[in-house]
């Protein structure tokens, strides 16, 4: 009996408890859900806030760029950003297909240190004005003005009388040396400059060695931004004898990368070619630094980011890819 009571009331007391546990249990259950609740209205509002500033971001991507954080600048590129610039790679494997822009005539924006050969002589405004530093310079040291721009922009059909003529003359082998194939000079882009000697009797020129007091242009052109685009040492890779007498202007900070690191312009797009926007190049040049990256143009629109306070520009390289520079004076 005393078991059965003890059983019996054991037997209610267990009920109770049970009746107890089950609120504890629901009240559990209740705060848990409040508290979900809590954190799922949390990561809802969290949702919509993305949505909100991707909304802006995408009103950004329309003008280009916006600032996403306190260090970093995001850029969005569009295929209008990658047409041209100062890095397009031209040669035989690579075509120029574009149109120049902003060519001006070398002898009506010239300072007068050096001599053009006619008016039709044009460049890229922008080159134009670097080779009028560049020369300014060489004229103040040495007081020479027989310095001759004999070649600058020149159209598909001129290259192609010259070719020919060429041919003509010397043959198919030689002028293949010497002479870039139409449609696969560089003369093509504005952005080359051929140099001559001025000769006294005021008829032709004189082929420019580069040597004697000529080499002060080969040392300093990449304080101007050119560089000798057929080096000695090169020709493999360009495919064109050495020409001491050409230069391409491909912007200050790239050209003193390239001479320095003893690069052709070939050799300096594969190197960029490794260099994301998360693993940039990057370099100081004339106390300002520069980081530089390159991405596949089937990415476009791309979005990059780059660190806030820095100019920057865009360049295609004329074989598939685009070229970010990025750049601060210190
Ligand atoms: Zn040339």
């Amino acid at each position: 009996m005393k078991r059965n009571i003890t059983g019996k009331k054991n037997g209610v007391g267990n009920g109770n408890l049970f009746k107890q546990n089950s609120f504890r249990i629901l009240a559990v259950i209740i705060i848990m859900c409040l508290m979900l609740g809590v954190v799922w209205n949390a990561s809802s509002c969290k949702d919509s806030n993305e949505e909100f500033n991707d909304e802006i971001s995408q009103q950004d991507n329309a003008s280009g760029y916006s600032v996403d954080n306190k260090d970093m600048l995001r850029l969005v590129i569009t295929a209008d950003d990658c047409k041209s610039g100062d890095l397009i790679l031209v040669n035989k494997d690579n075509p120029y297909e574009d149109t120049p822009e902003n060519l001006v005539s070398v002898l009506e924006h010239s300072n007068k240190t050096y001599t053009v050969s006619d008016y039709n002589v044009k460049l890229n405004s922008r080159v134009c004005e670097a080779l009028n530093s560049w020369l300014g310079e060489f004229y103040r040291e040495y007081g020479e003005t027989d310095l001759l721009v004999a070649s600058g922009y020149r159209s598909v059909d001129t290259q192609e009388s010259i070719y020919e003529d060429d041919v003509s003359k010397r043959g198919q082998e030689v002028t293949d040396k010497w002479i870039a194939v139409p449609g696969t000079s560089e003369h093509h882009t504005g952005l080359a400059v051929d140099m001559s000697i001025y000769n006294t009797d005021n008829k032709i020129s004189e082929e420019f060695d580069g040597e004697g007091i000529y080499k002060n242009l080969l040392e300093t052109c990449d304080e101007y931004g050119f560089i000798v685009r057929y080096p000695e040492d090169k020709t493999e890779i360009t495919g064109i004898d050495y020409e001491p007498w050409h230069f391409r202007y491909v912007g200050k900070g790239h050209a003193s990368y390239i001479l320095e690191n003893n690069l052709c312009l070939e050799e300096y797009i594969e190197l960029l070619k490794n260099h994301t926007y998360q693993n940039p190049l990057t370099f100081e040049y004339d106390s300002t630094s520069y980081g530089v990256f390159w991405f596949n143009e089937d990415e476009i629109p791309y979005t990059a980011f780059i660190p806030d306070g820095y100019q920057y520009n865009i360049s295609s390289d004329n074989c598939g890819g685009v070229i970010v520079t990025y750049f601060k004076k210190n």
